[in-house]
């Protein structure tokens, strides 16, 4: 018996997932509902509002790292965010599918999720990071699991924190490790405040423990005197140590420097792009073949080099300049990465121009804590006669803060995520 098309297409997995598209309807389908993904959809949903746009995420809501450390401790009034997609896209008109990514077949323009096939014109991929455990030699996916249960240092996940903040809740004293992972990572301060509140938190509590930061970088000079004169009963800071290797069972981690045993670890192995920018084959390769670990997209148009049609934003892109590097992997960064590329889609399937943008970021980091003060990082780019992107960054003190960090939180999150 010949199939009709509806069980051709049940059988094919696509049912779920394909809408009829009107005549010139495009469809943009965003992987992704991170900082990146969600700010391009919600761009391109106000720039183009004739294209279908569809965003997809393995989760069902979005969580938030941004002015987490205060709250881990339970300093201030700071409130953990976290936001439904289901509800968020309803509002702001784009359709979201809760499903995993499994591949891209770019000849098709087609993604392979577990929810079904789902074709696309235009993809921009905002998967994030995942970690590389094998380069600390663990390399079962059973004891990556233990080890994440257990140790997380929940860089990788932000919906890991409530389950953070109650290992740090059930600490009562002994070694408590924190691991800073190799540059470039998230969120450069993040691990040099999250230290220093853990420190004043082990303080103000008289929690007979140590916290041993073992960094592999240099320490990042506005932290130094906090970390090394005004918590020095708390903290002991391992200068320039890699970890090397991880053993569970007997709680130790092997580093250039030494063997360091603990009772408690919030553990940070090296970063990379997620999986599925290694599954697409869009990794940026070094001289002699080898995997930079980053994506290899530009660092303008965030085209992927390999496919035109493809765009890759947030903490994923690779190299964008031989100057300074990678931008910073911030969701402000992200935010503007997925506002560029709506707009280059938007240009191209509507017709209309948009004043071309460079990203730029804003970090309000506290820097000391009681009294509390901030330092507000901004970071913004420039294009050099000959092309390159210049970086500039400029760090501020702000020694009597007035909510600036939730004031700027408040509105990145009226851009992308308020329904
Ligand atoms: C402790 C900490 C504090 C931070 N504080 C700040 C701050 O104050 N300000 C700031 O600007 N930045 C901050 N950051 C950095 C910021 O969180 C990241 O830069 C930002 O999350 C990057 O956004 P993204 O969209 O690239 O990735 P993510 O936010 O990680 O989103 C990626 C999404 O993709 C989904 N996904 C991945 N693969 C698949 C797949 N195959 N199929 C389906 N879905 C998939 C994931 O579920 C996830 O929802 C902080 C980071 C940390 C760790």
């Amino acid at each position: 018996m010949i199939p009709s098309r509806r069980q051709f297409l049940l059988a094919a997995g696509l049912l779920p997932l394909v809408r009829p598209l009107q005549a010139a309807s495009q469809r943009v389908v965003i992987v992704g509902g991170g900082w990146g993904g969600l700010s391009a959809a919600s761009h391109l949903r106000r720039l183009a509002p004739a294209i279908e746009v569809v965003l997809v995420d393995r989760q069902p809501a979005f969580s938030s790292f941004a002015l987490s450390n205060r709250w881990l401790v339970d300093h201030g009034a700071s409130q953990f965010v976290r936001q439904d997609y289901a509800a968020l896209a309803a509002s702001r008109g784009y359709r979201f599918v809760q499903a995993s990514v499994d591949g891209v077949e770019r000849a098709q323009r087609t993604v392979t999720t577990s929810a079904g096939r789902l074709p696309y014109d235009w993809l921009v991929l905002a998967p994030g990071i995942r970690e590389n455990w094998a380069a600390w030699k663990v390399d079962d996916p059973q004891a990556v699991a233990e080890l994440l249960q257990r140790h997380s240092g929940a860089m990788l996940n932000a919906a890991d924190l409530p389950a953070l903040k109650r290992r740090l809740a059930g600490f009562t004293g002994g070694d408590l490790l924190m691991t800073i992972p190799p540059a470039p990572y998230r969120c450069p301060p993040a691990p040099y405040e999250r230290a220093m509140f853990i420190a004043w938190w082990l303080k103000t509590k008289k929690i007979p423990g140590k916290l041993i930061i073992v960094d592999p970088n240099p320490l990042m000079p506005a932290f130094r005197s906090i970390l090394l004169d005004r918590f020095a009963e708390q903290v002991i800071y391992v200068d320039h140590a890699r970890v090397r290797e991880v053993d569970l069972a007997r709680k130790t981690v092997a580093t250039d420097v030494d063997d360091i045993r603990f009772d408690e670890a919030l553990l940070a192995p090296p970063q990379q792009a997620a999986d599925l920018i290694w599954q697409s084959g869009l990794i940026r390769r070094i001289d002699g073949g080898q995997a930079s670990g980053w994506a290899d997209q530009g660092g303008k148009d965030f085209r992927s080099v390999a496919d035109e049609r493809v765009f890759i934003i947030g903490d994923a892109a690779g190299l964008v300049s031989p100057l300074f590097g990678h931008f910073p992997k911030t969701g402000h960064i992200a935010n503007r990465m997925g506002a560029i590329v709506a707009r280059q889609i938007a240009a191209q399937t509507t017709g209309q121009t948009f004043p071309a943008l460079l990203p730029e970021s804003v970090c309000h980091v506290a820097s000391s804590v009681d009294p509390l003060e901030y330092t507000r990082i901004d970071t913004s780019y420039r294009r050099r006669g000959d092309g390159f992107l210049l970086q500039q960054v400029r760090q501020t003190r702000q020694p009597n803060p007035a909510g600036e960090d939730v004031a700027w939180a408040e509105a990145m999150y009226r851009d992308f995520l308020l329904p």
